[in-house]
């Protein structure tokens, strides 16, 4: 048993009393929170949270830190990805993705949602240090491919849903890449959820994404041209890309909406009213690496949506820290308290990801590791964290 305490505590909610000591067993489960001061009780300098949870990753692209240019724009940098994925040797990639598993990891990581368009990471879920809800990507524009499509990216969750690890989460779903290159036939095939129901898609990640939807014209047109796709088939909707594809999705299922840099309100009064279960994925840097531009959080906070943090992949950003995100997000809102920050980066992460029983708060029963985290609101020094538990 451990006994723990700090200057202050935050339980995934908002802080707790002053001299609250939390009892930990052996395999880092909560056993105990009292507000007495504990003999023995071992000390943290800063806070003490529960551990992060990463909603967006894609841990097969980390080979490619620095290889796209920022401030591309999401065109240009989509084109960049397919050109050099596999410049790599394999050996080249393996290194690569577990030097990004063990940055998540230091940086206080506990559970991430790992997109996938190969098998390259189930050596990480087998590593055992993490939990894992593993996205595998459907990708594919015509309706003539689609079935083809849906396929491949069956294949891949059958070679994820095969693994069996016992001691941390690993689940698998298929989802949708994004409304630019899925078609409707496609997201009719992944309507139908497969694993868990969870369903992450990139959202209105650029401008010219919505321009596609409303009038079938702009950026989109030409990457799809570059890539040999027809989409002349393709009807525009005269509505946002989120307004158009919601409709081929059910309901009832769990969605993720990853970006949302262009998102209107209208778009998350659309969201709210079609699906009951929603998470706004947000990731700053990412979008300040492609776009230089982040979504209008104030306008989602406001609307009382869930929101939740990822990292995106190292393609798009420098380093894989839910703390970085936040502290981007806090200089860009200063309005934003810590105690509302924290908890997009914890308990809604774990919301988002189904994982809540587990982790998330600081509550009896759970095993959700615990962070310290110095520096928090000192405007001289970059906060770090430090995982305890
Ligand atoms: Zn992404």
């Amino acid at each position: 048993m451990r006994f723990l305490t700090a200057d202050k505590i935050y339980d995934g909610n908002t802080w707790l009393p002053n001299g609250t000591v939390i009892g930990v067993n052996d395999t880092g489960e909560i056993v105990s929170i009292k507000n007495y001061n504990q003999i023995g009780a071992e000390y943290f300098e800063g806070i003490l949270a529960p551990g992060f949870v990463n909603v967006h990753c894609h841990l097969e692209l980390s080979h490619m830190k620095d290889v796209i240019p920022e401030n591309t724009g999401l065109i240009p940098f989509l084109r960049t990805i397919p050109a050099h994925r596999n410049d790599f040797s394999t050996e080249q990639k393996k290194v690569a993705r577990h030097a990004a598993y063990e940055e998540l990891i230091r940086n206080g990581v506990v559970a991430v949602g790992d997109i996938a368009n190969t098998t390259d990471a189930i050596d990480l879920r087998e590593r055992k240090l993490m939990h894992f809800q593993t996205f595998v990507e459907a990708i594919g524009f015509t309706k003539a491919n689609a079935l083809k499509c849906f396929d491949y990216a069956l294949q891949t969750y059958n070679e994820y849903s095969k693994q069996q690890i016992e001691g941390t989460i690993i689940r698998q779903s298929i989802v949708p890449h994004a409304p630019y290159s899925v078609s409707a036939s496609l997201f009719g095939y992944i309507g139908t959820p497969i694993g868990s129901r969870i369903i992450s898609i990139h959202n209105q990640e650029s401008k010219e994404e919505n321009e596609f939807y409303e009038s079938r014209l702009g950026g989109v047109c030409e990457l799809l041209a570059g890539l040999g796709i027809n989409y002349n088939e393709f009807i525009p909707t005269g509505k946002s890309s989120l307004q158009s594809y919601g409709e081929w999705l059910l309901p009832d299922c769990s969605l993720i909406l990853v970006h949302n840099t262009f998102t209107s309100r209208e778009d998350v009064l659309y969201a709210k009213n079609r699906f009951a279960d929603v998470h706004w994925c947000l990731c700053p840097n990412a979008n300040l690496y492609i776009e230089n531009r982040l979504p209008d959080i104030r306008l989602l906070h406001n609307e009382n949506s869930k929101i939740c943090i990822g990292t995106d992949s190292l393609a798009s950003n420098h380093q894989l820290s839910i703390l970085a995100e936040l502290v981007t997000i806090k200089k860009a809102y200063p309005e934003f308290s810590w105690e509302i920050l924290l908890k997009w980066g914890t308990k809604n992460g774990a919301e988002a990801l189904k994982m809540s029983e587990t982790l998330g708060t600081i509550a009896i029963g759970k095993t959700p590791g615990i962070l310290q985290i110095k520096n928090l609101g000192n405007s001289n020094l970059e906060p770090v964290v430090n995982r305890i538990v």
